[in-house]
């Protein structure tokens, strides 16, 4: 179009075109691209000024997700650290425990395992003020006589949930 304009002008001052009528419209058409080369530079502004925008917006969002992506691999290490140190604990417990059980008459052994099978994980429970700390349930008079009367390697157990219950100096008896 700019060529084509050039081009106009050029025949325009070679002073070859000479009817007044093809001049008129020589000049019509320069004026009528000059106007079209305006729009088309117009919008040609427009749409850098749109990419300059959409650019920046980019950045923006490039920037968020790098944020974002940070705190992520943040949690997940922290998250790492803690499978560690939980599989640590569970292999020093389960250690623990082996030497504990290994000091336990294997029939209580059995009767605390199906116990805890039975009750959620947890076979024996603290006599705590009298009561029974598996199910929270306090021993009636009569439970706490048969409990005082009983020798110290009986095994007690829970009337209530039937665990076995450990005696302390803070059971209340
Ligand atoms: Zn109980």
């Amino acid at each position: 179009m700019r060529q084509r304009a050039v081009r106009d002008q050029q025949r325009l001052d070679s002073g070859t075109v000479s009817s007044p009528k093809d001049l008129e419209s020589l000049q019509r058409e320069i004026v009528s691209l000059a106007k079209r080369q305006g729009d088309l530079e117009d919008v040609v502004l427009e749409i850098m000024e749109r990419r300059e925008g959409a650019q920046e917006r980019v950045t923006e969002l490039t920037a968020r997700v790098s944020a974002v992506q940070a705190k992520l691999d943040d949690a997940l290490a922290r998250r790492d650290a803690a499978i560690s140190e939980l599989d640590a604990e569970a292999a020093t417990l389960t250690k623990d425990r082996e030497v504990v059980a290994a000091a336990v008459p294997a029939d209580l052994l059995k009767l605390y395992d199906k116990l805890r099978a039975q009750q959620g994980g947890v076979g024996a429970a603290r006599l705590y003020q009298r009561r029974c700390e598996g199910c929270r349930l306090e021993l009636n008079i009569t439970e706490v006589n048969d409990v005082k009367a009983a020798s110290p390697d009986t095994v007690l157990r829970c009337e209530n949930c039937h665990r076995i219950l450990i005696r302390t100096s803070e059971s209340g008896l």
